[in-house]
């Protein structure tokens, strides 16, 4: 398959993980002899230090022509002043590339349990996705403003919002286990009545997966008390930040989630949950496994099924093999690490 892949390695730890991405994908492209081409994109605070802007119309526009957009991290205390926060240009990006749809998954590994807050034994085989929609709600709804005495957000969707997200939460689960736990507030919120309603009419499209109602207070509390009840989660886009961030701490570490924004059409973009950790930058300390299953998520998308997989098991080999980086309490670099997973897909291919 010959795929167009956009890098954006931005700032912070991001060049150091977007390397050790592109090695993997290289592998991957020599052992299923796939054409994967890469551009480098300015972006973040390096691209306002550059251009005064962090989505310079070249990269916008690069990335408007790609297959796919793999972004690794922007933003760092150097720009936090500034009159252009690096955040701001993910933003622009997400909203032109119509990416409505943002999708989590919080697997816990097995090799990994005890790195949880929460006991061991209650996250052992946890494995669900967030779905949170990701350009509507009270980020965007009009009128918004605010003055010394007084300030507004409007909470706002259209049945047409509500219905492709909720499309996506379902036709999701019915390739997993077949739940779908539609998440509101609809004793208190008029949007979330529309949700509710929506999510019933699709259900009778889908008689094969479960529906569930909750409301975001008890969600919040069924993520710690019992996070394995859980296996597809739809949500909007307010009460989706809020959970996301929530279920990715089950795992206990950043440095090991992905996360896949899409829209209808065109390119999706893929990236890792973490941040830029300006902490631990140019240190090859970053733990990549997060990019490394954000480009699985990305193969998986053009069906390139095996491709994926074997991505997930060279990390998971690697994690077996006594290599880990420092935030999971191991002593391996990220160059090691990426050693490891490349060699692993050398090995089983
Ligand atoms: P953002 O505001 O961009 O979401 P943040 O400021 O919340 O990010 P991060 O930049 O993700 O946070 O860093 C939080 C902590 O996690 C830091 O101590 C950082 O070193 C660590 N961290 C984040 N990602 C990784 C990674 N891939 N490998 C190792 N440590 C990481
Ligand atoms: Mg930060």
């Amino acid at each position: 398959m010959k795929l167009k892949i956009a890098c954006l390695p931005g700032d912070g730890i991001g060049p150091e993980i977007m390397s050790s991405a592109v090695q993997v994908l290289e592998q991957i492209a020599k052992s299923y002899q796939h054409d994967f081409t890469f551009s480098t994109n300015l972006f973040g605070g390096h691209a306002i230090d550059e251009t005064g802007t962090s989505l310079p119309k070249e990269t916008l526009d690069n990335c408007l022509n790609s297959d796919a957009v793999l972004l690794a991290a922007v933003g760092g205390p150097k720009w936090d002043q500034g009159v252009e926060r690096p955040e701001s240009g993910l933003l622009r990006l997400r909203k032109s590339l119509n990416l409505y749809a943002n999708i989590r998954p919080v697997d816990v590994y097995d090799e990994l349990v005890n790195h949880s807050p929460l006991k061991s034994e209650q996250v052992r085989n946890v494995s669900f996705v967030v779905v949170r929609e990701l350009t509507g709600g009270i980020y965007f709804s009009e009128p918004r403003f605010h003055n010394e005495n007084e300030a507004t957000d409007t909470l706002s969707y259209t049945r047409e919002e509500i219905e492709r997200i909720v499309t996506y939460g379902f036709e999701l689960a019915k390739t997993r286990k077949g739940k779908l736990t539609s998440v509101d507030k609809a004793n208190v919120l008029e949007s979330s009545k529309l949700w509710r309603k929506i999510v019933n009419e699709l259900s009778s499209n889908y008689p094969e997966v479960e529906v569930e109602h909750i409301l975001v207070d008890a969600a919040a509390m069924e993520l710690i008390r019992n996070p394995r009840r859980f296996d597809v989660i739809v949500t909007e886009n307010l009460f989706g930040d809020i959970l996301s961030d929530e279920a990715s701490m089950i795992t206990g570490s950043l440095g090991m989630l992905p996360s896949a924004s899409k829209s209808g059409k065109g390119p999706s973009l893929y990236e890792p949950i973490h941040g830029s950790a300006p902490d631990i930058a140019g240190q090859n300390k970053a733990n990549p496994i997060a990019i490394l299953r954000s480009v699985a998520m990305m193969l998986r998308d053009f069906n390139l099924v095996d491709e994926a997989n074997s991505i997930e098991n060279a990390i998971v080999n690697s994690i077996n093999n006594g290599y880990l980086t420092g935030d999971l309490g191991g002593n391996s670099s990220t160059i090691e690490f990426t050693e490891q997973v490349v060699k692993e897909l050398q090995f089983q291919t």
